[in-house]
């Protein structure tokens, strides 16, 4: 049988969590938080199921939680929103796949930054679409505008973003959307905003939405994950959110693709948007500077990010294993597992960079760093 994926083989998230397993490691690798989702958000969950809200949702998403998702939204950034625009989807990941899959059409070139999030070229390539990527440069991962300008042609028909970033924690600031815009307003081209860390912003940062800017906001899509705000990326609850003639688009393919998603989730998620929630940037930035001071006299070199749940650590000055041996080597010797950030690029490219997610309570942050730090 002729593979449409011959080059794709086991991501490298499911690989390190086994080896993890296997060899009783520290998990730093999947970004996956160790410890609890909200009870309170449980019980609205377990409350829908009793009450019997345990069959299909409409294909779109529960009225209640399209509206919730708006209004949170319109409040966030600042902007219109209505909930027609919204699409709830099986994580983010689903809300990819069916953006790509309504959007790109047989030989459009996608602009993709490397590197970058694992689904976003195979999923392109499997519509048809020809992935081109760029590298983000260092040494804070930055985008060369004139670059993306230089590579558009006649093909190019989107631009995907990812900010804040995974793997790197880089956030794009307002100067970088404004020159999204203005490219993507000359050439007419969508964009595809991968924010599913927007709540996770450090120090000076801020996350600025492609909703946010007028002359983004109608030829965009951002895309986002409950399980990234409320711990619980099991659940695999996320959203799309577009103009309506976009967002009806990609509702088209979600009905193909899932039809609906899971009912009493739904139900708990959009009781649970309407309370007060903590700053998840503070949560997360206290268990950043916290794993970091732990890390202080190890021979490991932070690389500054300014978003998300992972950091990346250099090894320049311990080995020149590359990052695939490196991370196989961590995890087996020392016990703790990281992704190699060459994982993330087409056709690989080495940087002495590991990520590790600090997703974890202080515990298992001070035994990761215990260990780290006798490497
Ligand atoms: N995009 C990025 C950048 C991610 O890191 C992830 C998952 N961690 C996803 C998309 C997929 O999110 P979900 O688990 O909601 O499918
Ligand atoms: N997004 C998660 C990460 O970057 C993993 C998701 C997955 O396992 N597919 O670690």
């Amino acid at each position: 049988m002729a593979s449409k994926l011959s080059d794709v083989s086991e991501s490298i998230f499911t690989k390190m969590s086994r080896m993890a397993d296997e060899v009783g490691a520290i998990n730093l690798s999947q970004g996956f938080p160790d410890f609890e989702v909200s009870s309170e958000l449980i019980g609205l969950v377990h409350h829908a199921m009793q009450q019997g809200f345990n069959q299909y949702a409409p294909s779109n998403g529960l009225p209640a939680l399209r509206e919730a998702i708006a209004e949170t939204l319109q409040r966030d950034y600042k902007v219109p929103l209505e909930p027609d625009e919204v699409v709830v989807t099986s994580g983010a990941t689903e809300a990819l796949y069916a953006t790509f899959t309504a959007l790109i059409h047989s030989g459009d070139e996608v602009i993709l930054f490397d590197p970058c999030y694992d689904s976003y070229d195979p999923v392109i390539r499997l519509n048809g679409g020809v992935p081109v990527h760029l590298q983000l440069k260092l040494p804070d991962f930055h985008i060369d505008w004139d670059e993306v300008e230089s590579c558009i042609s006649n093909k190019t028909k989107a631009i995907v973003i990812n900010s804040p970033h995974n793997p790197t924690g880089s956030v794009l600031d307002e100067v970088d959307l404004k020159q999204l815009s203005n490219i993507a307003e000359r050439y007419d081209l969508l964009v595809i905003s991968d924010e599913v860390y927007h709540k996770i912003v450090f120090d000076r940062f801020i996350h600025h939405s492609v909703l946010a800017f007028e002359g983004l906001r109608n030829r965009s899509v951002a895309i986002f994950s409950f399980g990234k705000t409320f711990h619980a990326t099991g659940w695999k609850v996320g959203y799309a959110v577009a103009s309506s003639d976009i967002s009806t688009e990609i509702q088209k393919v979600h009905q193909f693709l899932t039809f609906s998603v899971n009912t009493p989730l739904q139900h708990g998620l959009a009781a649970f948007l309407k309370h007060d929630h903590p700053q998840l940037g503070t949560f997360f930035q206290r268990k950043r500077d916290h794993f970091l001071s732990l890390m202080r006299n190890s021979k490991f070199e932070p690389v500054k990010g300014g978003g998300t749940y992972f950091q990346l650590l250099s090894y320049k000055e311990i080995s020149d294993r590359d990052e695939a041996d490196m991370a196989d080597w961590l995890t087996k010797i020392h016990g703790v597992a990281a992704i190699p950030i060459s994982a993330f690029y087409n056709g690989g490219e080495e940087n002495s960079l590991l990520r590790f997610c600090f997703a974890k309570n202080d515990d298992t942050l001070a035994q990761a760093a215990e260990q780290l730090c006798k490497v």
